[in-house]
């Protein structure tokens, strides 16, 4: 059977077989020499000239190629003895080869750390650009930073709930992807911004702790930790108090991350007040390493806290800071209640930074219908306007609603901090490219004039690029 590179060190002198891609290949007279890349590394192969039909297929090799070998694991001499490599104190003297798979030369280097390479070309080769080691790296950290998240949420009693994809617009402060229904001509889904509103629902439901690994999906601005796609690790729980809500949301984040073996500057993570991180730092997302913890990879994580609820828009009206659904302060409530001092509401929101990044946020909601009804009614929203889209939230909050808060932590944002990369999409598979267009498939693109009919649907004008 196939085994990994890695585990030829505990197979000396046995038989092996491996399979993988040519990483490089150094000829030297009567040897070649070719590095075996899988999963978990590299090993070396030697190919012998005294073997002469096993020499004329290994001379045609060629980088990425894909191949499988037998062969025996053999003890490098002292001399040859590679330090750098796991594998580097073995190699493996092949007696069979099969190639698999040829492959072109690759339209990039692939043993680089691609920073240089232009973004597009790389997003169009996303299955070449992911084969280098930085975004192998990148995410497997992501995919064990996922798990660790997830084993630590069980550990406090919380249950995994997917919530629908295809639903209803939400006011989470950015532009929707709306999707057409075949079934309703006219009318149209929105793609999740959040959870945030079926997360209630569930405490209604009386799950008491949630949560999900969510996609949310945003049309928005795209910037370096901003895309239209991310996951969110969305946590929702009943009967906890702000302070005691951040304990245990803590208290997951430095299980994780102790986990994967990284260090955090401080702990318990320092709480600002918002009005504090503006005097110290001038923004809410600050960074607390002082240069040397720059570069030895330390974690500088902080609260902040007691955030204005409110804020004016350019045309001179209310609109929320971070969540509708949040709770003021208790202190506030009734200013809030009375729709007085509006620009002194502070809210029970919390966000959580990481070396300059926000990678969490969340509050308290209101979780009684005049308070939310309040909430609206601040932002200058009718009666009628706040029962036709948010009625179910109200309805649902008349039938014995516990109160709840929870949070999200965005997963790629997590990642960056971990990893020190500067974009978002270094910690994707597959990410948008910063025009918007999806890699390898090159979304969007025009759909046939049957698929527009079903819909209903006719196009105005379209714009050929
Ligand atoms: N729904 C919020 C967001 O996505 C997070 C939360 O308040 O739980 O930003």
């Amino acid at each position: 059977m196939r085994i990994y590179s890695t585990e030829t060190v505990e197979k000396v002198d046995e038989e092996v077989e491996l399979a993988g891609w040519v990483d490089a290949r150094r000829d030297h007279g009567k040897l070649i020499f070719i590095d075996l890349r899988d999963k978990n590394g590299i090993v070396q192969l030697v190919f012998n000239a005294k073997d002469e039909k096993l020499w004329k297929i290994a001379e045609e090799l060629r980088p990425e190629w894909v191949i499988r070998v037998k062969g025996k694991s053999a003890k490098r001499p002292d001399n040859m003895v590679n330090d750098e490599l796991p594998t580097g104190k073995v190699e493996i003297a092949v007696s069979e080869l099969d190639i698999l798979s040829r492959s072109e030369t690759p339209p990039f280097p692939l043993d680089t750390d691609g920073y240089d390479i232009d973004e597009e070309v790389r997003l169009k080769y996303r299955y070449l650009d992911l084969r280098r080691r930085r975004l192998q790296q990148n995410l497997r950290i992501r995919s064990k930073l996922v798990n660790e998240m997830r084993k630590a949420l069980f550990e406090e009693g919380f249950t995994e709930i997917e919530t629908p994809l295809l639903t209803k617009s939400t006011p989470e402060g950015s532009r929707d992807f709306i999707v057409p229904s075949r079934l309703n001509p006219g009318k149209f889904y929105a793609l999740p911004q959040s959870p945030q509103q079926y997360k209630q629902l569930l405490m209604v439901a009386g799950f008491e702790r949630y949560f999900q690994i969510a996609r949310a999906v945003r049309d928005e601005d795209l910037r370096a930790d901003r895309g239209f796609e991310h996951t969110q690790v969305d946590i929702e729980a009943s009967f906890l108090n702000r302070d005691d809500f951040m304990k245990i949301d803590e208290g997951i984040i430095v299980k994780a991350v102790e986990a994967l073996g990284y260090r955090f500057k401080d702990k318990p993570f320092p709480v600002f007040t918002y009005d504090e991180a503006m005097e110290k730092f001038g923004s809410d997302k600050f960074d607390l390493r002082t240069p040397e913890e720059k570069k030895n990879g330390a974690l500088a994580f902080a609260w902040v806290v007691d955030f204005p609820f409110f804020e004016k828009t350019d045309d001179g009206k209310w609109t929320f800071t971070h969540n509708p659904f949040s709770m003021p302060k208790e202190e506030f409530l009734q200013s809030l209640l009375d729709g007085k001092n509006i620009e002194k509401i502070l809210t029970t929101q919390y966000d959580m930074v990481c070396n300059g990044l926000e990678v969490g946020g969340g509050s308290i909601r209101a979780h009684r219908p005049e308070i939310l009804r309040a909430v609206f009614k601040v932002m200058g929203y009718e009666d009628e306007m706040i029962d036709e889209q948010f009625g179910h939230m109200l309805e649902a909050f008349k039938y014995g609603a516990p109160p709840h808060g929870g949070t999200a932590h965005g997963v790629e944002r997590l990642v960056m901090a971990l990893t020190g990369e500067e974009y978002l999409r270094e910690v994707q598979a597959f990410p948008q490219s910063s025009s918007g267009r999806t890699s390898v498939m090159d979304a969007p693109s025009e759909v046939d004039k049957k698929q527009l009919d079903e819909l209903g649907l006719e196009l105005k004008k379209t714009k050929k690029k």
